[in-house]
């Protein structure tokens, strides 16, 4: 049995898709569930987001969606960047709907599909200011015109991402919005026709309703975290993961000695010093010592104690704990009527909720749960 788990909630998925659906209808969701799902675990956070009505699924790398197709869903799967040249026969294999942006993809993929069976849909990025990835807006008719002269290939969408939108007042999402409906305009006028068209992560979904056009593409708000703590509560997501453990040892340690590598925590007085098997290389980051940040256990919460290792960390139970080997111990989520939740930790970490649960470690057995 694992000594370290992560409860995840398909229920809560399911809850939360449906949440989303009910914010942007008419728009579509995609379900993002690149980096296996935020740390969730990618092929059943898809079933369980598709059961509840998302339309499409989106990823990072095509390995990921080729992973997707090996678990039989057959979706349609977004790929969010241009594959590698030489991924392009694996992401056709996978049917997948490509990102293009430059002029060497879109050749390499026109030939590479081939005159048989219909063509193959692809996905058209402009960058309108976030500057990671996508076409420049004065190149994006050129492009689509390189598109339309593979009778291989068929304009399925034009897309863009927004870099500010977990910021509800920046003035940014406005003006990006703008460039991006300015090259709609420019590819309308060349006579283009674009079935679909999407801009929005969860946080401008949320924030910005004119952002939603025909699908929404969600990851964190899927797995029941608000984009930023600016954004919590605008629309109703149910946690979806409970990071766990169980106590593994338990002794008294005397005033004054310390505790852990380095001794850099020393008791103030006699405590009972619990140990639990779970460390910094299964998420729980080291540089949540210096904070002391809590867990809950016996359904109150305890200060971790000296520096975190790679595989045990210590929590100060007090002088008189009833706590015993054995019980169950809460880093993430809820216990009794305490919660603990990725902003805690992100904020005490100076990063955001995506970074912790994506920390997950591979060694934590993953353990989806119906309710
Ligand atoms: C990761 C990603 C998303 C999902 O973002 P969330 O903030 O998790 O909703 C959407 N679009 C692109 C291009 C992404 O890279």
């Amino acid at each position: 049995m694992a000594r370290a788990w992560a409860e995840v909630s398909l229920g809560a998925v399911a809850a939360n898709v449906a949440a989303l659906r009910a914010e942007v209808a008419p728009a579509e969701v995609c379900a993002v569930v690149k980096a296996d799902g935020y740390g969730h675990g990618a092929a059943p956070v898809a079933r369980a987001a598709l059961a509840a009505g998302a339309g499409w699924l989106a990823v990072a790398q095509v390995p990921e969606a080729t992973e997707l197709r090996d678990a039989g869903i057959d979706a349609p799967i977004l790929l969010l960047s241009e594959p590698r040249l030489s991924e392009l026969d694996e992401a056709l294999a996978a049917r997948i709907r490509i990102t293009v942006y430059t002029p060497e993809v879109i050749e390499r993929l026109g030939r590479a599909a081939g005159a048989a069976g219909p063509p193959v849909p692809v996905h058209l990025k402009v960058d309108t200011g976030m500057h990671r990835v996508g076409a420049a807006p004065e190149d994006v008719v050129a492009l689509a015109k390189a598109i339309g002269a593979h009778p291989s290939l068929a304009l399925e969408a034009v897309w863009t991402h927004c870099a500010v939108a977990d910021e509800p007042d920046h003035p940014f999402t406005a003006e990006q919005l703008e460039r991006y409906e300015a090259s709609l305009a420019d590819l309308a006028a060349a006579g283009f026709r674009v079935p679909l068209r999407h801009a929005a992560n969860s946080a401008a979904a949320i924030a910005h309703p004119a952002s939603r056009y025909d699908l929404v593409r969600c990851g964190i708000a899927v797995y029941g975290i608000p984009p930023s703590p600016a954004l919590a509560g605008s629309v109703a997501l149910v946690p979806v993961v409970r990071l766990a453990t169980e106590v593994a040892a338990v002794k008294r340690v005397a005033a004054g000695d310390g505790i852990s590598y380095g001794l850099r925590h020393r008791l103030e007085r006699e405590s009972l010093v619990a140990t639990l098997p779970i460390g910094y290389a299964d998420g729980v980051f080291r540089s949540l010592s210096r904070s002391g940040q809590d867990v809950l256990v016996g359904g109150r919460r305890q200060p971790m104690v000296g520096t975190i290792t790679m595989d045990q960390l210590m929590v100060d139970l007090g002088p008189d704990s009833e706590v015993r080997v054995g019980d169950e111990v809460v880093l993430l989520g809820a216990q009794g009527e305490e919660r603990i939740s990725p902003d805690e930790w992100a904020e005490r970490l100076d990063t955001i909720s995506y970074e912790v649960v994506c920390a997950i470690g591979a060694r934590v057995e993953r353990r989806y749960t119906a309710s």
